[in-house]
């Protein structure tokens, strides 16, 4: 936005001046307030605000500048047509540069056409209508390249569920609502039992194998805004929102029995053990983890298969 702000002054700024001298004052007028407005939010953007005039405000100066200096000038006007129709997709969203580069598209082309002739308008409405295709293209290919990269960024490659680094931010955002609200907030850390025998004995795509169906069994049976991320090996969590610790055990015990009894890819159970912690007033992030895998351990010394909530819950 900075350096965009910037070319914007060192081209426009000129323009403006020798539109004055000429006596193009509506020119002068629309294009100078195209500028403080593209300023201003450049400004608030360069600081991580939101912006203070909506683009869209912004880009219905420009268009009316637009108009003004097609009056002004004529036809050179139509050369600024194409930076200003690329410039609309990159502020504003599809639908509404669409409208705004239709806005510009019509009174060049009937410019033209009543100054050079049908033929030679056909060919810059042509022209236009590519540069908004292409544009439109380049920037949806980015776009899901985009949405391909922040999926690898935040989710474990093998399974699909969030990573670590994920968690790290999700368990930040539900501590400080937690500290607003008081609303109840549980984890739940699931282990699978003796995972390292069934690499051993079954092999390590087996073992993968049984990651991905241990997922799938554990999304079935959870709901839409559960929060569910892979800490590392055969290590998960889960993060349940407005859940006491009462229902998160229950639901703890019950995905333990769901796994113990689905079937796997190999001639052997699988059980998990889960350690249940809810968050407490006086705790940090670390002490609440902490909690949970003190839970986990209890539930592997007692035998593993089973869920245990921690014990500071039970009183
Ligand atoms: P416990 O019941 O005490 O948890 O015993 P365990 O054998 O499961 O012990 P632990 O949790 O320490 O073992 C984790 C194993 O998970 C060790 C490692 O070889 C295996 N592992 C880690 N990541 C992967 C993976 O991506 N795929 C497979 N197949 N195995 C993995
Ligand atoms: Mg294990």
């Amino acid at each position: 936005m900075g350096p965009v702000v910037l070319a914007e002054l060192i081209v426009i700024v000129p323009f403006v001046v020798l539109h004055l001298m000429a006596g193009n004052y509506a020119l002068s007028a629309s294009v100078s307030l195209f500028l403080m407005l593209s300023i201003v939010d450049a400004w608030t953007v360069l600081q991580d605000r939101p912006v203070l005039v909506p683009y869209p405000y912004v880009i219905l100066v420009l268009t009316l500048a637009f108009f003004c200096a097609t009056k002004a000038v004529g036809l050179a006007t139509v050369l600024w047509s194409y930076p200003a129709i690329i410039a609309f997709y990159f502020v504003l969203p599809r639908k509404t540069a669409h409208i705004f580069a239709v806005l510009i598209l019509l009174p060049t082309t009937m410019l033209i056409a009543a100054e050079m002739g049908f033929t030679f308008a056909v060919r810059v409405f042509a022209s236009q209508l590519f540069t908004i295709y292409i544009i439109s293209n380049i920037l949806q290919v980015t776009f899901e390249l985009q949405k391909k990269l922040l999926q690898q960024v935040i989710r474990d490659p093998l399974t699909g569920v969030f990573n670590r680094r994920q968690m790290d931010i999700v368990l930040k955002e539900a501590y400080l609502r937690f500290q607003r609200k008081q609303d109840p907030v549980c984890l739940l850390v699931i282990d699978i039992d003796e995972f390292k025998y069934i690499n051993d004995h079954f092999g390590h795509a087996a073992g993968d194998e049984i990651l991905i169906q241990f997922v799938a069994t554990v999304e079935a049976h959870t709901r839409e805004i559960d929060y569910f991320f892979r800490t590392g090996g055969d290590e998960f969590l889960l993060l349940f929102f407005n859940t006491e610790a009462n229902v998160a055990l229950a639901v703890a015990q019950a995905l333990s029995a769901r796994i113990a009894a689905a079937t796997f890819p190999i001639d052997s159970a699988v059980t998990v053990s889960i350690g249940v912690n809810k968050l407490q007033s006086d705790e940090s992030i670390v002490d609440w983890i902490r909690g949970a895998d003190e839970a986990l351990y209890e539930a592997k010394q007692a035998g593993r298969n089973q869920a245990c909530l921690h014990h500071a819950e039970i009183s």
